[in-house]
């Protein structure tokens, strides 16, 4: 199983809404990535809960969030891989309200809403992709399991009309009867050790990327930031805004920004400009309470801050 983490794109983008310094346009385009980025990750979690409200055939393996780049360097992110002995599905989910067409002819996902039309990117040609580059995995392991592949939609205010017939698109409560009719029309397909093996070869190819964001060089504002948006000192254990707010979380709130949007590993010299500690031995001694993995000796020693210091 492989569960789902929230993604790049928004722990990254929430980091920059934070700190970054930037200009109007580029704060609009933020605002806009990360609405659609909760969008789609709210989404997907309705669609992981409804799995877990499934009654799928044994074995099963569920990777939710599945990462990979193929060897021609593209890369295939899949909301979700389903495998079981019957068969592999990729699932690629939708959070998109609207009455939704597709016209074959010109490849042109559409969506209309209060009046306004939008075109989309093409949902069928990406999980085509998907499929090619799974069924290349699989072919390559021996294994002979069909690979179909599905549009899922997770808003319920959607309406789809004029969808093409060869493709499996439909609304999430449509789920639990598609599994079934997909167990009848592809019997048992190989052994249950098998399952166990696309798994194992799906998960050696897992490798999860940090989202790149748009803006290039952006300038970072540092200190351990305030809910009221000044810069808090630290004080006797604590980090202390002038309006009376006193965080102990803000260290960790800190270093979870630094390692998005400056570097994984920091010194203690890196630690004390990043947040304003004036003194050497107060930052010698929050990297050691910290525990983190550290590499060189006393005085060129550098820390590794661990990617789940800090959820928000
Ligand atoms: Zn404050």
């Amino acid at each position: 199983m492989l569960k789902r983490q929230p993604p790049s794109k928004l722990v990254v983008g929430k980091a920059l809404a934070r700190r970054a310094i930037l200009a109007d346009h580029q704060r609009k385009v933020l605002d806009e990535l990360l609405w659609k980025a909760e969008r789609g990750y709210e989404g997907e979690q309705r669609a992981d809960d409804h799995w877990d409200d499934l009654h799928i055939a044994e074995p099963y393996v569920l990777l939710h969030g599945f990462e990979a780049v193929s060897s021609r360097g593209y890369t295939h992110q899949i909301d979700t891989i389903l495998v079981t002995a019957h068969f592999v599905l990729i699932v690629e989910l939708k959070n998109i309200a609207g009455v939704l067409t597709y016209e074959e002819r010109s490849h042109q996902f559409l969506r209309e809403q209060n009046g306004e039309r939008m075109s989309l990117t093409d949902p069928f040609a990406q999980v085509e992709r998907h499929e090619m580059f799974i069924r290349q995995l699989i072919d390559g392991i021996g294994v002979k399991l069909p690979v179909l592949s599905a549009i899922i939609m997770t808003s319920s205010s959607s309406i789809l009309e004029n969808m093409p017939e060869r493709f499996h698109i439909f609304k999430l409560a449509g789920l639990r009867f598609k599994l079934q009719e997909w167990n009848n029309t592809y019997p048992v397909q190989v052994l249950e050790s098998m399952v166990s093996l696309v798994r194992n070869e799906l998960l050696a190819h897992h490798q999860p990327k940090k989202w790149q964001h748009p803006f290039g060089k952006v300038l970072i504002q540092r200190g351990a930031l305030c809910l009221c948006g000044e810069v808090m000192q630290y004080r006797r254990g604590k980090f202390a805004c002038r309006c009376g707010h006193t965080s102990s979380e803000a260290f960790f709130e800190g270093l979870h920004d630094y390692r998005l949007l400056v570097d994984e590993w920091i010194t203690s010299k890196g630690l004390r400009d990043f947040l304003f500690i004036t003194s050497k031995d107060v930052a010698n001694k929050l990297l050691v309470r910290a525990n983190f993995y550290y590499e060189g000796n006393t005085k060129s020693r550098r820390y590794l801050i661990p990617e789940d210091i800090w959820r928000k």
